[in-house]
């Protein structure tokens, strides 16, 4: 697979009001389009937060190790906006849809680092999301191919805890009706029972995300589970024909599915104890699948034999299989906080990325 086939960005949320006001030094410094600076000594910082770092270091008795480690991206967005972050992953993925290939977009981080806000926006704020952002160029694109006939087709699933949970069902006595996954010969991985929605513009997908939305929250609040623990896969669907082809010819049909992963924070970190565990076990177990997944992509035999990719160990990898890898396209946006108060949950999350950049 060739570099060009992956996109990863990091994306630093601003700091927040809690961050600010313990004065955590700030440990990123983005240092150009692609490049960052993890745990910089101070004295190579720029910018209005050296100041909180130089304070706080000459109040320590022993300095401490500064990790000064660098990584470089496809890129490194800071104080941007979702647009600015759509144009630097999801749109990169669209000309390849649109010729046929399957992609998929992932945002993965730490709980709070930002991925519900990168990929779902904030509605109420009228701030919208990558996938909004993603279905108004599709929509576009499909009114400007005057010469084909396109169907937009979606659905919308969350994982949790290996179950797949329908998101545009109604609820069964308010709970998320649970669907299997089969593979199928010809149509590749397919989730029996599906709900699938046919769109015919931007603004119905406005309204079918804010549907699914709605059921992801009233689920975890009926089923007393966490909305943070489960992955959001909002998959589309696009079948083209030309618009001169009969009905019988074959379409050429592509996927894409747009994800918003469950917090990668590991389960110790939160003192779970009880159902808890499993669930963050649950939550491990597709994440972790999904870096074996990845870091099998990255590392082919040499020898020409078949490559073997773990896909089986979870759902979400599992329901990925015709979406990763091969010709396949992936986009990851790493989110990451800038403030020291999470060092270790972004170390993670940069090393993650940075693994990822091989596939
Ligand atoms: P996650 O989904 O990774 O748990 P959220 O997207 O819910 O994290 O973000 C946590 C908080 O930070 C939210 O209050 C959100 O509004 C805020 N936030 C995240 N990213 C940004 C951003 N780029 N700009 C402004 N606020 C943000
Ligand atoms: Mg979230």
């Amino acid at each position: 697979m060739s570099a060009s086939n992956v996109v990863i960005a990091v994306r630093i949320r601003p700091e927040s009001k809690i961050e600010r006001e313990k004065k955590h030094p700030r440990i990123i410094s983005r240092v150009s389009e692609d490049m960052l600076f993890f745990d910089p000594e101070p004295s190579s910082y720029h910018g209005a937060n050296n100041v909180v770092a130089m304070v706080q270091s000459k109040r320590c008795p022993v300095r401490r190790r500064y990790k000064n480690l660098s990584f470089q991206f496809d890129s490194v967005l800071e104080n941007a906006t979702n647009e600015h972050v759509f144009k630097a992953t999801a749109e990169k993925m669209l000309d390849p849809v649109f010729d046929g290939i399957n992609a998929t977009v992932f945002a993965y981080g730490a709980t709070g680092a930002g991925k519900t806000f990168t990929m779902m926006g904030e509605p109420n704020h009228n701030i919208q999301g990558v996938m909004m952002l993603t279905m108004r160029d599709v929509f576009r694109r499909k009114q400007e191919a005057t010469d084909k006939r396109i169907k937009v087709v979606v659905s919308y699933i969350e994982i949790y805890n290996e179950q797949i949970h329908d998101l545009l069902a109604p609820p069964v006595k308010g709970k998320a009706r649970v669907l299997d996954l089969r593979e199928d010969r010809t149509r590749g991985m397919v989730i029996a029972g599906l709900s699938e929605e046919v769109l015919d513009s931007a603004d119905d997908a406005l309204s079918i995300i804010a549907r699914g939305t709605a059921n992801r929250t009233q689920f975890a609040t009926a089923a007393n589970m966490q909305s943070s623990r489960s992955h959001a896969v909002f998959q589309v669907r696009i079948e083209q024909c030309d618009s001169t082809a009969a009905i019988t010819e074959p379409m050429l049909v592509s996927k894409l599915s747009l994800i918003d992963l469950a917090g990668s924070e590991r389960a110790c970190r939160t003192q779970n104890k009880g159902t808890r565990l499993v669930e963050g076990a649950a939550i491990n177990k597709s994440l972790l699948a999904l870096g074996n997944c990845i870091n099998a992509l990255c590392h082919p035999p040499a020898n020409g034999r078949r490559q073997f990719v773990p896909y089986r160990n979870s759902k979400l990898t599992r329901l990925l299989k015709d979406s990763l890898g091969g010709s396949c396209r992936t986009c990851m946006i790493a989110n990451i906080s800038p403030s020291g108060y999470n060092y270790e949950d972004t170390l993670n999350t940069l090393n993650y990325a940075n693994r990822a950049k091989e596939i």
